[in-house]
């Protein structure tokens, strides 16, 4: 799978495949596609993350023993192998501990789906139980905010508390509150991730109402500062109908402080639908914002091969720097 390869499956983002590919056990309830099935396919080093739909463009054949392809109508585009997510990815205990949120941000699943909080016991039971798979290498945290943001982030910095038993890396995705940053990092999470998810000031408030950008800019610049390089994400997401100038200046806005842009495309959640634009960016738009993306990281000597945690050591959402371009 070459580079644009990827960039196309992403953009078309679902998949047609036999009954015999249908992953089994719960349905992840974190990610954009959260609350469906999804299949993960390796190929020359790259990985991408697909839904099952019916219909697609796109279809999964069976090859020779573990071999895949991916067809697009018809014709072979990819050949490759499928990976076992763990929990919600490859090799990673990737776990959504509220899975509710107060806040209605309008691309968002977690809102609608109105799910359950898990209690730190049920936490440290999963990673235990993906431990025993002998392929755990990273846990990773996210949350929507079941009361208050500082509620959530005291609940989560308990569960970091209790998951440093492990001894694996863990990165944590939560919206920020007052002092969350220290809170969570001496509880012992190694890398933090604020979202953003959209740079245009003007859309912003239609698509997040209630949130402010400015406060979780200035969040992000709080955890740059405590947790040093190359170890605070944020989720920017691509396709809300966003200007391109704030994009691209927020990209090497959040470089500049010392933030790793996740260039992440709309997923138009059935749940969603119609709430507001949610469009596909096209496969040319997602290999330019990722070379303006890794031009913006080298300028401040930012990589994306260092990550231990969530999305940039997954990569099955995004074209990532330094390890798919
Ligand atoms: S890139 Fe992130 S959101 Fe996508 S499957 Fe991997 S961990 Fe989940």
């Amino acid at each position: 799978m070459d580079l644009l390869t990827k960039a196309r499956l992403i953009s078309w983002g679902r998949i047609e495949m036999p009954e015999v590919f249908r992953p089994e056990g719960p349905v992840s309830t974190a990610g954009p596609g959260a609350g469906e099935r999804n299949v993960f396919f390796r190929s020359g080093g790259r990985r991408v993350r697909l839904s099952a739909e019916e219909g697609s463009p796109l279809k999964l054949v069976e090859l020779e023993g573990e071999e895949v392809a991916i067809l697009f109508k018809g014709r072979e585009i990819a050949r490759g192998v499928l990976e076992r997510p763990l929990l919600h990815c490859p090799r990673q205990a990737y776990i959504t501990v509220s899975e509710r949120c107060i806040y209605d941000c309008k691309f968002c699943a977690v809102p609608k789906l109105s799910g359950g909080v898990k209690p730190k016991e049920r936490v440290v039971e999963m990673v235990a139980q993906a431990l025993d798979s002998g392929e755990l290498e990273a846990i990773s945290l996210t949350s929507g905010v079941e009361r208050t943001p500082e509620e959530e982030v005291a609940r989560v910095a308990e569960i970091v508390r209790a998951l440093r038993r492990f001894d694996l890396p863990i990165g944590v995705s939560v919206t920020p509150a007052r002092g969350s940053s220290k809170a969570l990092q001496e509880a012992g999470a190694d890398e933090i991730k604020y979202n953003v998810e959209c740079l245009d000031p003007v859309l912003f408030g239609r698509v997040c109402p209630g949130a402010s950008l400015d406060k979780i800019k200035a969040a992000l610049a709080d955890a740059a500062a405590r947790f040093g390089r190359n170890r605070v994400f944020s989720n920017v997401i691509v396709g809300l109908g966003e200007s391109e100038p704030s994009l691209r200046e927020g990209i090497e806005e959040l470089a500049e402080m010392g933030v790793l842009p996740v260039i992440r495309a709309v997923y138009p959640h059935p749940l969603r639908v119609g709430e507001v634009e949610m469009v596909r960016p096209s496969p040319e738009r997602l290999l330019d914002l990722s070379r303006h993306l890794r031009r913006a990281l080298d300028e401040h000597r930012l990589r994306g091969d260092a990550a231990e945690t969530g999305c940039y050591r997954c990569t099955g959402c995004d074209l990532i720097p330094h390890r798919d371009l």
